[in-house]
C-alpha cells in the first residue's frame, strides 16, 4: 500500500531572545493508510513537534510532505486530535461535547448528527448522553472525545500521549479500547508514547526518534502472535520481550537481559 503523506527531510527550530532550539532535523518517513504508527523518543527530543507539524498546526523550516491520496486527489487529509487530557467541557452534557467540533466547524448537519448518535450507541454512552463529564469514569470521558473527534471525519488521527493522565490499570483497558475502536472505524493513527510496552501493544511499527535534536534513529515494525482479543494479548505475546529489549537498547545504548 502507498504512503498516504511522505515526510522529507523536515527540520524545525525555536527561536527566542535567548538563542535558536533545533527540535527537529532530517526527518523522513511515510505512514500508509490504515497504518497505526507509534513515536518514542527522549523526553523533549521533538516529538510533539513533529506532531504539530503533521497536524499541519506549525510549517517546517525545512523539507517537504507530500500527499498521495488513494483516488489522486491532492487535499491534505482531514486530521483530527486526541490530546494528554480528554478536555471535555463540564458546562456541557456529553452529548454536548461530542457535537462540539460539529458546532465550531459548522457541520450540524443531520448525517453527522446521526453519526454521532450511531458512535454513542455503539460505545454505551448513549444512556450518559445528558449527563456531565465529571459522572463519567476516566475510559468513558476518552471514548467521549474519540466520538468528538471521529465525528469530524478524520482520516488521519493524531494521538499525544493520549493515556497518560489514566492510572495504570485503566490505561491498559482504554488504551486497547480506543485503538480497537479507531481500527474499526478505518483511520490511520499516529500516536506518541513514552510507555513502551503501550507502543508495541497498539502499533503496526514504531518509529524511534533519537535525543534533540530529533532524527529518525530506527523504524521497527512490529509483529505478533496474538492469542485473543483482550486488551492484555498483545504483552502476552511471544514476540512481546523481544520488541521490547530492543526498543530499551535503542533509546538507553544499554543491552537488556530477557
Ligand atoms: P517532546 O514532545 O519530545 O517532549 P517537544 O516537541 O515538546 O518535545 O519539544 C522539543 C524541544 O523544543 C524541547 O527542547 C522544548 O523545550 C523546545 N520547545 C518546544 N516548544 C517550544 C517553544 N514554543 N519555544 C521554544 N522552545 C520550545
Amino acid at each position: 500500500m502507498q504512503n498516504i503523506i511522505e515526510l522529507k527531510n523536515i527540520g524545525y527550530s525555536y527561536h527566542s531572545l535567548h538563542g535558536e532550539t533545533t527540535a527537529l532535523q532530517n526527518i523522513s518517513f511515510g505512514i500508509r493508510e490504515g497504518e497505526f504508527v507509534a513515536i518514542v523518543g527522549p523526553s523533549g527530543c521533538g516529538k510533539s513537534t513533529l506532531l504539530s507539524i503533521i497536524a499541519g498546526l506549525l510549517q517546517p523550516e525545512s523539507g517537504t510532505i507530500a500527499v498521495n491520496n488513494p483516488d489522486g486527489s491532492l487535499h491534505y487529509p482531514r486530521v483530527g486530535y486526541m490530546l494528554q487530557r480528554d478536555h471535555l467541557f463540564e458546562w456541557r452534557t456529553v452529548y454536548k461535547n461530542t457535537i462540539l467540533g460539529l458546532e465550531i466547524n459548522n457541520m450540524l448537519t443531520e448525517e453527522r448528527l446521526s453519526y454521532v448518535d450511531q458512535l454513542l450507541f455503539d460505545y454505551d454512552l448513549d444512556k450518559f448522553r445528558n449527563k456531565r463529564p465529571s459522572e463519567l469514569s476516566g475510559g468513558m470521558k476518552q471514548r467521549a472525545a474519540l466520538i468528538r473527534t471521529l465525528a469530524l471525519d478524520p482520516q488521519l488521527l493524531l494521538l499525544d500521549e493520549p493515556f497518560s493522565a489514566l492510572d495504570y490499570q485503566t490505561r491498559l483497558m482504554v488504551s486497547a479500547d480506543i485503538c480497537h475502536l479507531i481500527r474499526n472505524a478505518g483511520k490511520t493513527m499516529i500516536i506518541i508514547t513514552h510507555d513502551l510496552s503501550e507502543a508495541i501493544s497498539l502499533a503496526d511499527r514504531i518509529i524511534v526518534l533519537s535525543a534533540r535534536p530529533a532524527t529518525v534513529q530506527t523504524e521497527i515494525p512490529i509483529t505478533l502472535t496474538l492469542q485473543d482479543n483482550s486488551p492484555l494479548a498483545a504483552r502476552n505475546a511471544p514476540e512481546f520481550p523481544f520488541y521490547f529489549n530492543q526498543l530499551w537498547e535503542e533509546l538507553t545504548g544499554e543491552k537488556r537481559e530477557s
